[in-house]
């Protein structure tokens, strides 16, 4: 595979397609903001001279990649997910690790406003919650659907908190895009191709799950089906995978969250919450991502964890939350890349 990154809004990609022509190719081009992508099925080091000659090319890389556009070979910079503006614009895979926390479930006013707030004054970057839930019981709890994006839209709109959610099917996503920052495709959906494909249209950016029976490459092909709609915007998320231990829920594969973060130049999140399915495991994992030099982490948290209606097991409560906040800020100031904000309120209260 063949990529050539060419200044976009000029006569280059002409150029490049023509030149094509001549050694009967074709690319696939896509945009990103100043660039275009032009992916060749080649990696004849003809073509790459002779690409790489016409006015306008910046460069050529032939990579065995099957995720191309995801590659940090191929683009050789951190990507940083950029959405908001003024003083709410939050950056992801910049200077600073997010934190990123909430209920699983949505499952009412109160108890989403009370964690909003929670989670603002804990120095949270972005709020969480589910409307749509992916349970693996037909019994379990659903979510709250349309009410629950209503009332994420309230809680954004009392703490200034932008908020991320699942969408679980292409039809849904016209819908949850309407009300959520940021797309959450969940991790039993990572090789849902057409959803992958439509959430890469919403002009929202995507933050994709690893799904627990996933290889890294797998999950930056992945990727790539969000990249290959000319959206940049895409977070990977590694949650945990499925390994013969059980007293766990999952294992947290923090090696394959640095190496996605060596292999590609998106954002790399880790969500201890889902990975360890154990409160008392998610201090330490999160920490361990922030001193890995990952991008930040998404956890779950209740005011009420017992009677939570989805992963209350795994959901902190609101104490040992803000005890993890203070941990997180000073390790992510150790590590030279303080949090954004200071958890505003000490671990005791
Ligand atoms: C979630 O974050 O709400 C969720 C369902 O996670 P996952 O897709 O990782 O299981
Ligand atoms: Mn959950």
């Amino acid at each position: 595979m063949m990529v050539a990154l060419v200044q976009a809004g000029t006569a280059a990609t002409s150029r490049v397609t023509a030149a094509l022509q001549g050694f009967g190719l074709a690319a696939r081009s896509v945009r990103f903001g100043e660039r275009t992508a032009m992916i060749i099925d080649t990696d004849s080091p003809d073509v790459q001279e002779a690409v790489a000659g016409i006015d306008g090319v910046e460069k050529v890389s032939v990579t065995r990649d099957s995720y191309p556009l995801a590659s940090r070979a191929v683009i050789g910079h951190d990507t940083v997910v950029r959405f908001g503006t003024g003083a709410a614009t939050v950056e992801i895979g910049g200077k600073s690790p997010v934190l990123i926390a909430g209920p699983c479930s949505v499952e009412n006013e109160d108890m989403l406003l009370s964690t909003a707030r929670l989670v603002a004054d804990t120095g949270g970057t972005m709020l969480r919650g589910g409307a749509f839930k992916p349970r693996t019981s037909p019994y379990s709890f659903q979510g709250l659907g349309v009410k629950a994006l209503e009332l994420l839209a309230l809680a954004r709109q009392k703490t200034g908190l932008p908020v991320v959610t699942e969408v679980m099917t292409p039809e849904q996503v016209p819908l949850v895009a309407r009300y959520a920052d940021i797309l959450q495709i969940g991790a039993r959906n990572m090789q849902n191709f057409p959803l992958l494909q439509e959430a890469g249209q919403a002009g929202r950016p995507v933050l994709l799950k690893r799904g627990p029976g996933a290889t890294v490459q797998e999950w930056l092909s992945a990727a790539e089906y969000v990249l290959l709609q000319g959206n940049p915007q895409v977070i990977l998320c590694e949650r945990g995978i499925r390994t013969f231990e059980t007293s766990t829920r999952h294992t947290l594969d923090l090696s394959s969250a640095v190496l996605a973060k060596e292999l590609s130049h998106l954002p790399v999140i880790v969500d201890p919450s889902h990975a360890t399915g154990r409160r008392d495991l998610v201090p330490a994992m999160a920490v361990a991502a922030i001193a890995a030099g990952l991008d930040g982490v998404m956890v779950e948290v209740h005011p009420d964890p017992d009677r939570a209606l989805s992963d209350g097991p795994q959901s902190l409560t609101f104490e040992s939350f803000a005890r993890m906040a203070q941990t997180l800020a000073r390790v992510a100031e150790a590590a030279g890349r303080p949090l954004e904000k200071k958890p505003l309120f000490a671990a005791a209260s």
